[in-house]
This record gives structure tokens, sequence and C-alpha cells, in this order.
């Protein structure tokens, strides 16, 4: 199969809009991806067609959604290679999926306990264990990157003792674009015994993850992020792990038998899914999967090479840029600071170009101020970028630097 960018692209309506009669060159899909005609219209057609809430009703409706969006689970297991289809949990995003296994943590952990996160963590990835473990008492630790922002193995493997109950790193760094290790960082956390989960946010959408080959217990990813909808997400866990976590949420559909003054849980993964779900979010992302493995996964992530390949090549050579993270294996995302410019003015005159990226702290401000820095721009790219696009960003660069010098 060869791959023909514009096709794809062809199928992305939104990437033929102009902004202000400029054309729209999108690079921020870290932030929130593109979706294709096929995922707009299984959105719609359950809404036109099938509307109706799940597992419930005794009516046609009801029984057409239901199969959907089951088959939707169906497609995240397949995709990330579960062992059984009740190990994926849909929940409203990375965000979510973290929270949920950190509040059954939380329930488990003791003062004596230790939980290990590194220094590229996204909030997300951060926080929720800085309260779980501030609930129990328990200790946080931090493993160090370097200057490149790779993670230092040696301070990874320094953080770890029979203390620690779990480790937790992103698959890929969304504020650097590093690609962690993650069979092997998770070979070497599960030595511990601890439970090891992987913010897969930023991995998801880069081709296959087969949860079984990295070993982890926990994988957590967005929709959105893997050209499907907003508030929708997934937990991936292993089944014995996540059949013995304690319930998070309680109300509709998690129950098995409820009395007055108790209930007892119903199977999962419906134990870990309370209330009513987000039924055309879950369809929408069982057909942006689909989709995806339509597509020739080997030259996508071959062009995606090429197209960070080519971004870092022309940053090095820009004078007056500084490109925040220089790892040796890294994807999808190119930060930078122009001498003198604060970010947020380099983004304001890219945009006015047509040109969007995102600036800040990358919801990563302990990584910031680790490289002494408040925040960057960020120009993301994902599958449906192409070279010249690559080639825009620096010709709009080339102008923000005249005017902002
Ligand atoms: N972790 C990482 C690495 C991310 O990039 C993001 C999204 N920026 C998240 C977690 C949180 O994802 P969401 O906001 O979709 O829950």
């Amino acid at each position: 199969m060869t791959f023909d960018v514009n096709a794809l692209r062809a199928e992305f309506p939104i990437l033929s809009r102009k902004i202000d009669g400029k054309p729209l060159v999108y690079l921020d899909s870290a932030a929130s991806t593109q979706k294709p005609q096929a995922v707009i219209d299984a959105i719609t057609s359950f809404y036109t067609e099938c509307n109706a809430n799940v597992h419930r009703g005794a009516h046609a409706l009801s029984d057409e959604a239901t199969r959907r969006y089951e088959k939707a689970r169906d497609s995240v297991s397949k995709f990330v290679n579960a062992n059984r289809r009740e190990e994926v949990i849909w929940t409203s995003g990375t965000t979510e999926s973290i929270n949920l296994v950190a509040n059954g943590l939380a329930q488990r952990l003791d003062p004596n306990d230790e939980v290990v996160v590194t220094e590229m963590e996204h909030h997300a990835n951060l926080v929720t264990w800085q309260q779980a473990c501030e609930k129990a008492g328990a200790t946080l630790k931090i493993a160090k990157i370097n200057d490149a922002g790779e993670l230092d193995i040696e301070s990874f493997k320094d953080q770890l003792s029979e203390r620690t109950r779990l480790v937790a790193f992103p698959h890929v760094s969304n504020a650097l674009g590093t690609v962690n290790p993650i069979v092997e960082l998770t070979q070497i956390a599960k030595s511990t015994g601890a439970w090891v989960l992987v913010d897969g946010a930023q991995g998801i959408a880069h081709g296959g993850v087969d949860v079984q080959a990295i070993g982890c217990d926990f994988y957590a990813f967005s929709g959105h992020k893997l050209f499907g909808p907003t508030g929708i997400g997934v937990l991936w866990g292993r089944f014995d792990v996540l059949n013995a976590w304690p319930v998070w949420q309680t109300g509709g559909e998690m129950i098995s038998d409820v009395e007055y003054l108790s209930a007892t849980w119903g199977a999962l993964p419906n134990r870990l899914e309370a209330g009513t779900p987000n039924i055309a979010g879950a369809i929408g992302l069982g057909a942006a999967i689909e989709w995806f493995l339509q597509q020739d996964i080997t030259a996508l992530q071959q062009h995606e090479a090429q197209l960070i390949a080519s971004a870092m090549e022309q940053g090095e050579a820009f004078e007056g840029m500084r490109l925040v993270g220089t790892a040796k294996n890294k994807i999808g995302v190119m930060s930078f600071l122009l001498d003198n410019a604060h970010p947020g003015d380099v983004g304001f005159i890219l945009d006015r170009q047509g040109v969007a990226i995102r600036t800040g702290d990358n919801c990563a401000q302990p990584l910031m101020k680790r490289l002494g820095i408040g925040g960057t721009a960020r120009a993301s790219f994902s599958i449906y970028n192409t070279l010249e696009e690559v080639d825009a960003l620096f010709a709009a660069l080339r102008k923000a630097k005249s005017m902002l010098g």
C-alpha cells in the first residue's frame, strides 16, 4: 500500500478550513486530534438511527444502541490486545482513568508505602498521585530526567524499593515528545511487585499498543487524541487487578443486589462504570479505531517520523531557537522557545498566519521549572500533517522572529 497523505487529509473535513483566508495548518494534535468523516458519521448515525440508553430497555433501539456500544469495546480490546473485553473500562478520558486507579490505590496505601512517577509528567499523572499519597500519608517519589528530556534509568531504579506500591510514567511526553522505553521500565518496576500504570494519552495515536507485550497493569488513554470524540476514554487494566480494585463511583449499572442499607457490586466491566455512559462517545471512539486499523500503520509511522525529523532539523538550524526536548527517541512534538520572545506572542503571530500551535506550560509546570523555563511554544504533528506544513511552520516562525526581534 502506498501512503497518500492528501487522500488521508481529504477524510478530515476540518483540514480544508481557512483561518482568516489562509489554509489551516493544524499543529496541535497533541492537545486534540482532528476527526475523520467516518467518526463524525458514526456519531450522527447513532443519534439519528438508534439513540436510546444501553443495557436497560426492552426495545429495539436500546438493543441496537447496546450492540454498537459494546462493539466499540471490542474494537478497543482488539486495538490494545487485551486478554478479555472486560478489561476495557470506559472513562471520560485519561484524567478520569488515572483518577479511577488513584482512588482505589488511596484506599490501599499505608503510610510506609511509596508511589513513583517521573519528572516529565502531565499534571494528570502527577497531582492525582500527590492526592492519593496525601490521603494515606504515603510518599511520592520522582525519577529524574536528563537535560535532553530523557528519563534517567538509574534514577528511576533508585526510586524503587520494596515499599513501592505503584509506578506511573508516560508512554510519550506531551511536552517534550520523548518516547519512553515502556517495556523496560515496566519490567524494572514489576520486579518490586508494584502495580504499573502507563499514561498512554500521547502514545496511543502513533501505532499499535500491545498491553500484553508491555506487561503493565494499567494503560490509560483519551479518545480525542486518537481521532475520536472528546469526553470518552479508556482504562485498560489486567483482569485480576481490575477485578479486585475498589469500586469508585457508585450508582446504576455497577451493582448486583441493592438493599436499603447495603449493596453488592456487579461484574467487570460494569462494576467500574456507574451511571449512563457516554454512548455516542464510545461508538465514535470505536469508529476511530476501526478507521485507524484500516490504514497502513507502518506507512503512517514512517510519515510521522519524517515530519518530526524535518521539524527538528529545521529547528536546529533556526538561529535564535531553543529546542526543548531533544531526546533521541521522540515523536509528535517539537517544543521550542525563540530568543527574547514570549511563547504566547509567537503563538499569536503564527495563528494570524493560519498556523495553530499550543503555548504555555503544557500542563507540566514542574517539568517546566525543572528545565528552568515558564513554558514553551509547542508544534505537534499527526498522521495528516505534511512536510509542506512543517515548512509553513518555519516560514511563519521567520515572520514571528522578524516581528518580535
Ligand atoms: N497525560 C498526558 C501525557 C496528556 O498529554 C494528557 C492530555 N494533554 C493527559 C494526560 C490528560 O488527558 P485528558 O485531558 O484527555 O484527560
